[in-house]
Parts: C-alpha cells; structure tokens; sequence
C-alpha cells in the first residue's frame, strides 16, 4: 500500500525539481531575451528582495526561488555564460561549469545579496545587523498625474558597493590585515611628559586609515573605497488621489557599504508648480486647479454683461480631458466671489482612504466666479447705457444714500464738555 505512494510521492518530487531547475532564466527574472544589463540587475534587486528566505520565514518555495534567482542573476551578467546560455541553454551552463572554460564565477546566494545590499546577506530585523541610514528625496509630480494616476520614474545619486571589486577594495581580491595596528584600526602612542611619566594617547591607525585592513593593489574603480556613485532609475507608480506629501518607501534602496545593510530610500511625493506641456493633454484648464485635500479650486472671470444679464457657457477642460460645462440661462445674475460647488469633479479619493470594495469616489470642484467691469466703454455705448438708466432711475431708481436716511450736511457734534 504504502509502496506506491511512495513512489508516486517521489515521482512528483523529482517532476516539481526537474520543473524548477529548468525554468527559464530570463522568464525566472520577468526579462525578455535582449534585456538589457541594467534590466538584468533591476529584476535582480527587485526579486531577490521579495523571495528573500528573511521575508519569507519558513517558505521553502520563497528560498528556492531566492537561489535559482541567484543562479540565474550569475549566469545572465556573465556576458561570456549568457551567450552560452542564449545557444545551448542549462545543458551548455552545465557543460560550462563541470569542465570547459574558466570556472565561472560562483557565490553563494547571500553573498550575491550582499554585493548589492551591503550586510552580510540578510536584512532581516534579526541578528543585529547594522543597517545604512534612510535617504530621503523629494519628486515632483503636477497635479495631472494625481488626478489621473501614472507610472513613471525618477533617478537617485546613491552609494553603490563596487561591482568590480565587489565591496573588497581590492583588485585581487587580496586584503591584508595591517601589520601597524594589527587590525584595530587604532594605535596606543606613549608620550612621556617628565621623567618617568607617560601618557597614552589612542589615535587612528595612519597607515591603514582606521580600517585595520591595507590593501596591495587597489581596485582601480573605485581606488580601494570599495564604493562607488552610481545613478540608479526607479520605478515610480503615482496612484489616483494620493495626498500631496505622501511617502513612499523603497526597501533597501538608500546608499550601500559592504559595512551595513542599505537604508531605505524614502520618496515623498510633492505637487510641482502648474506648468502648461508642450503636448495637447498638458494644456488644460486643469492644469491650475489648485488642490486642497480632496477638492479643486478654480477661480472664473465673468464680464459684467454676463454676471448680471445670464446666457452664457463656460467649457472648462479637467486633468483628464473632459469637459465640465458651466452656464447660466438668460435672467441667472451671478454675484461676484460667489462660489459654485460641482459635486464629483474634484480629486478622486484615494483608494487607502476609502474601504475596501468601495468604488470610485471624488472630492468636489469649486468654482469661484469673479466679475470683471469694463473701464472704458465705446463712446456711442456708453450714451446709450447712460441714457438708458436715467430713463429707469426717473422711473423706480432707488439713491441708497436716502434710503438709508443719511444726511446731506455734516452733523453737528456736541461740545466737547458735554460729551
Ligand atoms: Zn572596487
Ligand atoms: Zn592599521
């Protein structure tokens, strides 16, 4: 009875490893053939930090994920293994490493890790691993792209740990341990002040600088700083409605050392000053809505004839194109500053802000209309105009001055006695 089981169980078991094993390197890090080498090293950093066996306690999927991802990051920078790779596939890898040519290159998964990240491998929040200090950038994005939400990117100067010397400083991969300071990286002077009296005095190790390691030949990227500046481009994913000032956190992206685990770099997202693009979709009134929260503001200029007579159209295009219509029928006098509330055409609220399975909401739109008068009229209309209320003031025209009851002469003011 159990005989079979057992077989079957093992059939399955070498099927999941044969299946595993030959995954395809380039679908295993979501790459196309022609990827580029910084995409390779892109899905590398990405994956390798999601399928990380600290982030995925007890996952054994997770580890053996994080190791064929290893592999395949080894075999796909290696311009010499991915050719071979790109011809023969896993058998020709295979081939490669058992005898062929130079013996590849091969680093246990963790210390892969650690060349991008620093540490010893692990970023876990156990251990006591030292960590890098947070970087924090601001990116601007206009206000278009919270409304309507985009993909795009933004690059960061960062510290990298070197790639050619792989964080050791040094060309050969040599490194000596100081023979001045014995690797303290400091040295105890003996200053004598009088006779038979000593100070001791602890300073930095000069010939190593401190670092209790001296180094031969130097790495020549990096001059033995075993550091270098690199720009790198992140991916950055604006949702609709975000709140201005939002952070947003990339894991272990802040500057590296082989000496820490990198920081995290934290991305918060600013509105930039409303600019009109060169293209089309740049160009609209929405562009100078101003933001507060969950509602727009627009401020609306009326000529006189059209604040007080009605009979008039306003097509405003929002951050997304489309029209939100204003108007007035004839008669509809519109007071000047008074503000119109639009339901539904201001921001959309963000997703985080709202429960889970609620739809789509937005703030409102509020319209400020403001009345411009003419200062100069043409002189035959302003004849008639003049002509026009005098004929309606002898008619029914109200003076406020009078109705109001004030006088047309000073007041007398009581003595200065009396008051
Ligand atoms: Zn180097
Ligand atoms: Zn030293």
């Amino acid at each position: 009875m159990i005989a079979p089981l057992l077989r079957l169980w093992l059939l399955l078991a070498l099927l999941a490893v044969v299946v595993l094993g030959a995954e395809d390197f380039y679908k295993l890090l979501g790459l196309s053939k022609n990827a580029s080498e910084r995409e390779i090293k892109k899905a590398y950093r990405t994956l390798s930090k999601k399928f990380h066996p600290d982030k995925n306690p007890g996952d054994e999927t997770a580890e053996q994920k994080f190791v064929a991802i290893a592999e395949a990051y080894e075999v796909l920078s290696n311009k010499e293994t991915r050719d071979i790779y790109d011809r023969y596939g896993h058998d020709g890898i295979a081939q490669h490493k058992q005898g062929g040519g130079r013996p590849a290159q091969h680093h246990d998964p963790f210390d892969l890790f650690s060349r991008f990240f620093g540490g010893s491998g692990h970023f876990g929040h156990h251990g006591g691993e030292r960590h890098g200090p947070n970087m924090e950038v601001r990116v601007a994005v206009p206000l278009r792209d919270f409304y309507n939400g985009r993909k795009t990117e933004f690059s960061v100067e960062k510290q990298a740990v070197c790639s050619a010397c792989e964080g050791t400083g040094s060309e050969d991969g040599h490194v000596d341990t100081c023979n001045v300071c014995g690797g303290r990286g400091m040295r105890v002077k003996r200053h004598q002040l009088a006779p038979g009296l000593f100070q001791q005095v602890q300073s930095m190790c000069d010939a190593c600088g401190g670092q209790g390691k001296t180094i031969k030949h130097k790495c020549p990227v990096c001059s033995g700083s075993r550091v270098v500046r690199e720009t790198e481009t992140h991916e950055l994913f604006i949702e609709k409605g975000m709140p201005r000032g939002v952070r947003i956190t990339y894991e272990n992206e802040a500057d590296e050392s082989p000496d820490w685990v990198a920081g995290d770099l934290i991305v918060h997202l600013v509105e930039a000053d409303p600019k009109l693009g060169e293209m089309e979709h740049e160009k609209t009134d929405g562009t100078f809505f101003r933001r507060r929260g969950k509602d727009l503001f627009w401020r609306e200029v009326l000529s006189l004839r059209e604040a007080w007579m009605g009979d008039w159209t306003r097509n405003l295009t929002h951050l997304d194109g489309h029209i939100v219509q204003l108007s007035r029928k004839r008669g509809d006098v519109v007071q000047p500053n008074t503000v119109e509330v639009i339901e539904n055409e201001g921001m959309p609220i963000w997703h985080q802000q709202l429960p889970d399975d609620s739809p789509d909401m937005f703030g409102n739109l509020h319209v400020e209309y403001v009345v411009v008068l003419p200062d100069q009229m043409d002189k035959s209309m302003e004849k008639e105009f003049w002509t026009t209320w005098e004929k309606f003031r002898a008619k029914k025209g109200v003076q406020l001055d009078q109705e109001s009851g004030r006088p047309s002469e000073p007041i007398k003011m009581p003595d200065h006695d009396e008051l």
